[in-house]
């Protein structure tokens, strides 16, 4: 059974869905979000961004021969002698791709090429660089080279009947070339995350429509777009739906039919959470929150029929800012990612920071390498709920914590990289 709202709430110490600190809305959603099951078989080059669903054994070792690091001469290294050369005799070529075979005494070498396998008895490269060719001869000098430099060994990469990649990785353009490197073309992913977006707001415009005065376009559809399209989710657009209960609900319904998850914006700030409020809990299991958080703060959480429900603010910052701190997070556990999230970096600001403790504050930062190479973050201005280019010129958000005070230049500040997220 999954556990209802007031059973996930039951089991969090001091839930106040009036004054939620940020790290308890992550507590809370991380119980509501739960993988999906299903899984699919698919290509190699169709799964960039997927989530595998099962361990990828190795069936193979990488390397699967002991191999040569350089271009060079192969032989063996404990002939090497502390305090004079070594003189070998060429006697044939190790070609990568073609073992090589045949008898070597123990004062001959062969010239070998890089990813060539060692030929049997030999353990040492000497790099091409390194030696004096004179006819047949060649000459190592002494002290350059140490027994078994520049040999790769079988299976240093990935050993066979080993896991290469762990249920729940992401697949990045290196696990592509790893699976790849294990000669394997398909695997199984989970399938992909549906999720449906409407914007609400009698004031918001579409494109195409014509302008008038008190309304704005909609800009929150697209934000939510290019965010969800980062995360690899299937979108569905449902464009804007007025402030009307009727449309509203047939909105929520549709949604929460074909879809996994739901995100809307807007309607849920105090001044309009009533009428949404009763039809949202007609329709489903859910929740409206105070967050100690700027931007964001009203946000409502539930589940309509299987889908969750992320119904965020309408500002348009608030909006990607509540998206990055916990509708990303909820997603990429729903999608049934084991991934962490990424690590804070500290910075030292070049600014005052107004900030009262209490909640939680992201603003936008502009992050940089200062002349010593240490990071430090200046802010991108006007940090107005409502003001998106401040999200266009940063490069990530200044964390501020729910229990620090103002910010000194020079302070340091946490912050989150956007990375590959927006
Ligand atoms: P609300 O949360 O509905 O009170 O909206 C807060 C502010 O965000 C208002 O100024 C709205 O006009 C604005 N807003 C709401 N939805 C959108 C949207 N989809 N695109 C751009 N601005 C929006
Ligand atoms: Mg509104």
């Amino acid at each position: 059974m999954r556990p209802s709202l007031a059973a996930i709430a039951a089991e969090l110490q001091g839930y106040d869905p009036q004054a939620l600190r940020v790290d308890e809305v992550n507590a809370f959603l991380s119980r509501l979000a739960e993988p999906v099951t299903g899984q699919e078989h698919i290509d190699l080059f169709q799964s960039l961004g997927r989530i595998l669903a099962q361990d990828l054994v190795s069936p193979i070792s990488v390397p699967a021969h002991d191999n040569s690091a350089m271009d060079g001469y192969a032989f063996r290294g404990a002939t090497l002698l502390p305090d004079r050369a070594l003189e070998l005799k060429v006697v044939g070529t190790a070609l990568a791709g073609v073992a090589w075979r045949g008898e070597l005494g123990p004062e001959d070498c062969l010239k070998i090429m890089t990813g060539a396998v060692m030929p049997n008895g030999l353990d040492t490269v000497a790099p091409q660089e390194l030696v004096t060719l004179e006819g047949e001869h060649i000459s190592i000098p002494a002290g350059f080279l140490r027994q078994g430099d520049n040999r790769r060994f079988k299976g240093e990469d990935l050993e066979e009947g080993y896991a290469a990649l762990l249920k729940g990785e992401r697949i990045s353009p290196a696990a592509l070339g790893l699976v790849a490197s294990l000669g394997i073309r398909q695997i199984h992913v989970y399938r992909r995350l549906k999720v449906a977006y409407f914007s609400t707001g009698d004031e918001i415009l579409s494109l195409g429509e014509l302008p008038r005065e008190g309304a704005v376009y909609d800009s929150n559809r697209y934000t939510v777009f290019g965010m969800l399209s980062k995360l690899g989710c299937e979108v569905i657009d449902l464009g804007v739906v007025p402030d009307d209960p009727v449309l509203l609900e047939a909105a929520f319904a549709e949604a929460a039919e074909r879809c996994d998850a739901i995100i809307t914006s807007g309607g849920v700030s105090v001044g309009e959470a009533d009428f949404t409020k009763a039809m949202m809990k007609k329709l489903g299991d859910v929740e409206f929150w105070k967050i100690a958080m700027r931007p964001g703060r009203p946000m409502a959480v539930g589940r309509i029929g299987n889908a969750l429900l992320f119904g965020l603010p309408g500002n348009p910052v608030a909006v990607m800012v509540t998206f990055l701190a916990f509708v990303r997070p909820a997603l990429l556990r729903l999608m049934g990612s084991t991934a962490l999230l990424p690590p804070l970096l500290k910075a030292q600001s070049l600014e005052t920071l107004r900030k009262k403790p209490g909640r939680t504050e992201y603003q936008r930062g502009i992050v940089s390498n200062a002349a010593d190479g240490s990071l430090m973050v200046r802010t991108t201005g006007n940090q107005g709920s409502g003001v998106l280019s401040s999200m266009v010129q940063a490069n990530g958000l200044i964390v501020l914590h729910h229990q620090q005070d103002h910010v000194a230049p020079g302070d340091t500040v946490d912050v989150m990289m956007f990375d590959g997220a927006i």
